[in-house]
């Protein structure tokens, strides 16, 4: 595969899978399962977030989002009816921008999945290629990452990964601003935490809690045997993937990047190299993360985070705000 030639798998998901509980969020920026999630929530009576909102993992832009603020988070879950329009053009435009520097590097082909092993095949497939890609010295972008942080499995997907002009390998992640200028602390914080995710997970790369003897459907098998790959069920390809991070000699990423561009002018606004700290990311993915276990309730801002309330869609619903938080739980039972 070369840089010219190479595809990027999309998918189409035809049926869920009676086994399971119902479909996983997006891998990426991506919204909350449709149906009503909090009479799901009062059948189930649980107090974990994570068996609450149905979810069989997390994504990193969940994790990170919590820097921001955690309530704010739950309550995009809790009450997606409340997202502003705004929200909602401002993130389409910036999935536009992010899939027009994809498409500058390879075009997107469409695969049938039948399953939810299919669909993580197809991720694994792109994987595989993007390797190759990596390995002959070039950039790639989309790539996956996946993992288990706390006993929960974490995917995430990075912008763009090459190599400095000294040959070290770097992450670049992709934020576009809707003013024309470098964001607050606040963000370049979340930002910042988020790419840390990213290391965190491409350094480990570790396997996760999907189903090995689960065949893959024709159209994945299919579309492996064009990628080069004879597979048939998805154990073959954890084993393939896992053969070949040992022997690919990709190494650790060395240098975080992060750049602003202006989303409406799509000019540049500037770049921030974050420096890596382990423990940092170690101990704050075991708070965020205590939350989806249920092990904590969920937070608001502090104090001196408060201007970020002014700015928030769930400002005039926000118990934190009011000082009535409750856990999950005390807040189905006054829903009920
Ligand atoms: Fe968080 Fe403030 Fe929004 Fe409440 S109002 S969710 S504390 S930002």
């Amino acid at each position: 595969v070369t840089l010219g030639q190479s595809l990027y798998l999309s998918q189409t998901l035809t049926h869920w899978p009676s086994c399971s509980l119902g479909p996983p969020t997006e891998p990426e920026g991506g919204d909350v399962a449709k149906g009503n999630v909090l009479e799901t929530a009062k059948r189930k009576r649980s107090h974990v977030p994570l068996e609450i909102f149905h979810l069989r993992y997390l994504s990193v832009t969940d994790i990170s989002a919590q820097v921001w603020c955690e309530q704010q988070m739950v309550y995009r879950r809790e009450r997606p009816d409340l997202t502003t329009p705004e929200n909602i053009v401002l993130l389409n435009t910036g999935k536009s921008i992010h899939l027009a520097r994809e498409l500058e590097d390879h075009d997107l082909v469409t695969v049938s999945t039948t399953s939810r092993e299919d669909s993580w095949a197809i991720k694994v497939l792109n994987l595989l290629g993007m390797l190759l890609v990596l390995q002959e010295g070039h950039r790639v972008r989309e790539f996956p990452v996946f993992g288990v942080l706390e006993d929960i499995f974490v995917v995430g997907v990075i912008d763009q990964l090459g190599y400095t002009p000294k040959g070290e390998l770097e992450l670049n992640e992709l934020k576009t601003q809707n003013n024309a200028s470098m964001p607050s602390a606040a963000q370049k914080k979340r930002d910042r935490f988020q790419v840390f995710l990213y290391k965190y997970l491409f350094d480990a790369m570790v396997q996760g809690c999907l189903a090995p003897e689960q065949p893959l459907g024709p159209h994945v098998q299919d579309q492996a045997r064009k990628s080069g790959f004879t597979v048939s069920h998805f154990r073959d390809l954890l084993e393939l993937l896992s053969l070949n991070l040992t022997h690919c000699e990709i190494p650790a990423i060395d240098r975080l990047q992060i750049e602003y561009i202006h989303q409406d002018s799509g000019t540049a606004l500037g770049t921030e190299v974050v420096a890596y700290d382990q423990d940092e990311v170690g101990a704050a993915v075991r708070y965020f993360l205590a939350y989806w276990k249920g092990q904590r309730d969920s937070r608001g801002v502090d104090v001196e985070d408060a201007w970020k309330c002014r700015y928030c869609a769930y400002a005039g619903i926000c118990e934190w705000r009011m000082g009535k938080a409750g856990s999950p739980a005390e807040r189905w039972k006054k829903s009920k």
